[in-house]
């Protein structure tokens, strides 16, 4: 690729430190009996999105194969980021198994189109999605600030 390429549209990153990740993923460890979950703020620049806070949710369900946020908590994070001049630009949650989207997650992530992290609790491995348009889920980069 010559330094005159054209941006790529379609190809998505997430910029996040690993401090912020590692941080996740042991919070993910230590609340295994349900899936924990996090909702990521910071700047949406084009297909880069890049972590700033990481706000811990309340898991609704106290379930850990799946997870739902009250709405009115979802609601005063929103007010959180905007006061802060930030964007939701991503959702964190764990996976009892493969970091993959299950069904459930692909249809809130069709109506939340930001990257989501799965993280597994069984090989910790960290992976992100993105549901972008009629090309349905997509994988997301994540690239580290450090
Ligand atoms: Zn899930």
């Amino acid at each position: 690729m010559s330094e005159n390429s054209p941006i790529n549209l379609d190809s998505f990153k997430l910029i996040i430190s690993r401090e912020k990740l590692l941080f996740l993923e042991s919070y993910s460890r230590q609340n295994i009996s349900q899936e924990s979950c996090a909702i990521l703020l910071g700047k949406r620049t084009e297909n880069e999105f890049l972590v700033l806070e990481t706000i811990l949710m309340e898991n609704d369900e106290k379930s850990y194969i799946m997870f739902t946020i009250n709405e009115d908590k979802l609601f005063s994070v929103y007010k959180k980021a905007e006061s802060m001049n930030l964007s939701v630009v991503g959702i964190y949650h764990n996976h009892p198994a493969h970091p993959v989207p299950s069904i459930t997650d692909k249809k809130y992530m069709e109506t939340n189109p930001v990257p989501w992290i799965i993280n597994s609790t069984i090989t910790n491995e960290s992976k992100c999605y993105i549901y972008y348009d009629s090309q349905g889920v997509r994988d997301v980069d994540i690239v580290f600030t450090d």
